[in-house]
């Protein structure tokens, strides 16, 4: 029953195949004995599930229907969850508990879902390899040696170790992308203003967007049709009515215009993932789609831009834990400033202190224009670049990441050898464009994925070019061993 992917389980459960109460057992019994090997789940959540479970059997009983009604899945652990600790991955947050529902878990529980637990995370979202968790590393179920990539990593590993069909994740550089990369999944990183961010913990409020991991497209659909829509609490959610995105899961691809950026393939990527992403340009080549080659000139400055805007804004954002309203609070102060340094010092972790220093630093009145105002200009120019590709192709097409899964602790010394992995991926948030990542096969074991960018608003037409990629291909349905 585990195997089961959110299409099949809302055909299992609408053919009394199963309950929900039955499944969500099976996956509870499932994460208790496997998930100690990968640390994916930082709080379960039994008593809601089964509750939920039972709620939602009671209304198919009733004649209610919908993919997502009675269907497992977990969130990641910056999601505020009402009554449920939202811990953000931070010794800060390890005692709060969110006094209301975020707006993505509001939808998603009146849909019917089942939250099964709250998964882990890289501290406040800042990692691209879920090792900077207050609550321990998350193991990559394909290797056990090696990271999920981050920071949504555990519900990534959770996912692909069939622990449950999927879960939500979000998206600051690559957050959704890069660990469906690393560990076989199709992760969707919505437009900017699709998902609404309201009661998400914020890391980098102009570039963080949630989205669903699952390991099919068609899943992805079902996830993101339950997570998306306008929402007034949040002032950058957009007010576009939300498609039906399974409809358009198989619409022919005849003629569909892909760019392939020929400064992707520059130096630093492995050519073994290079090769994987040729053989996936092919197969939607024969499906009807036609290739061409674009630049987009400016994305070498990207890392540089990115890793001054989300500092900046994560310096201000982080400033709210103070020790004083909520979260971790030192014992004893002796005054106010005490409070809050010991408070501060004692709740974050070594990268986010770094990252609150970068940040304030960039922000700070004599530096401001040499590198905060300085990144946004570069920011405009990637925009720019995406935006003259556009004209001429439908889809970008290239790797998710230059490398494949690296080793747990391989570049714990180095943070900038860490940044540079996202070259892919940050782009599309700095532009605030929709991307997706698939499987597209398989290096020393671990997992590639493949990435296709489309310009604002067209998450169907990555879903469709995806759902297209899997009827044909079988690289996302392998299963890690041992899971
Ligand atoms: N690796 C990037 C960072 O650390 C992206 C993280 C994310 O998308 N949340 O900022």
């Amino acid at each position: 029953m585990h195997q089961l992917t959110l299409a099949e389980i809302a055909r299992g459960l609408a053919d009394k195949k199963f309950s929900s109460e039955e499944l969500t057992k099976v996956l509870l019994a499932r994460i208790a004995q496997l998930d100690p090997q990968l640390n994916s789940f930082i709080s379960l959540t039994e008593d809601l599930a089964l509750q939920q479970a039972k709620a939602a059997d009671a209304r198919r009983a009733n004649g209610e229907s919908g993919a997502l009604l009675g269907a497992p899945i977990a969130h990641k652990d910056l999601f505020c969850t009402q009554g449920v600790r939202t811990s953000c991955g931070s010794k800060m947050l390890d005692n709060f508990k969110a006094p209301y529902d975020a707006t993505v878990v509001a939808k998603l529980a009146a849909a019917g879902a089942v939250t099964l637990g709250k998964t882990n995370m890289d501290e406040f979202a800042m990692g691209s390899a879920n090792e900077s968790s207050y609550y321990g590393a998350v193991k990559n179920p394909w290797n056990l040696e090696h990271v999920p990539g981050g920071s949504s990593g555990g519900s990534a590993a959770a996912v692909a170790a069939r622990l449950l069909p999927a879960a939500t994740a979000t998206d600051t550089g690559g957050s959704i992308r890069q660990p469906a990369a690393f560990t076989n999944l199709t992760g969707l990183k919505p437009t900017y203003g699709r998902v609404s961010r309201w009661g998400m913990i914020a890391y980098a409020s102009s570039l963080d967007q949630g989205g669903p991991l699952a390991r099919t497209a068609e899943d992805c659909a079902i996830l993101l049709q339950g997570m998306a829509g306008f929402d007034t609490k949040d002032s950058t959610s957009i007010d576009e009515p939300v498609p039906d995105y399974s409809a358009s899961l198989n619409d022919s691809l005849k003629g569909l215009r892909i760019g392939v950026p020929k400064e992707y393939f520059s130096a630093g990527l492995d050519p073994r993932i290079a090769e994987l992403i040729h053989n996936s340009v092919k197969e939607l080549e024969k499906l009807g789609a036609v290739i061409k080659e674009i630049s987009l000139p400016n994305m070498q400055h990207a890392i540089p831009a990115y890793y001054v805007i989300a500092p900046a804004e994560a310096s201000s954002n982080l400033s709210r834990f103070d020790g004083v309203r909520f979260g971790h609070r030192c014992e004893n102060p002796v005054n106010l400033i005490d409070l809050y340094k010991r408070s501060r010092g004692e709740g974050f972790g070594p990268e986010v202190q770094r990252r609150i220093m970068v940040g304030a630093y960039a922000l700070s009145a004599g530096y401001y224009d040499a590198y905060y105002l300085k990144a946004q200009k570069i920011r405009r120019l990637v925009k720019n670049d995406f935006m003259a590709a556009f004209n001429e192709v439908d889809i970008i097409l290239g790797p998710t990441t230059p490398n494949p899964a690296w080793k747990l602790g391989a570049k714990n010394s180095d943070p900038v050898a860490a940044y540079l992995e996202d070259v892919y991926t940050i782009t599309a948030n700095l532009a605030g464009l929709p991307g997706l990542s698939m499987p597209a096969g398989f290096v020393d074991g671990l997992p590639v994925g493949v990435q296709l960018l489309a310009p604002y608003f067209q998450e169907g037409r990555l879903l469709n070019v995806a759902h297209q990629y899997q009827l044909n291909t079988e690289w996302h349905t392998r299963t890690p061993t041992g899971f």
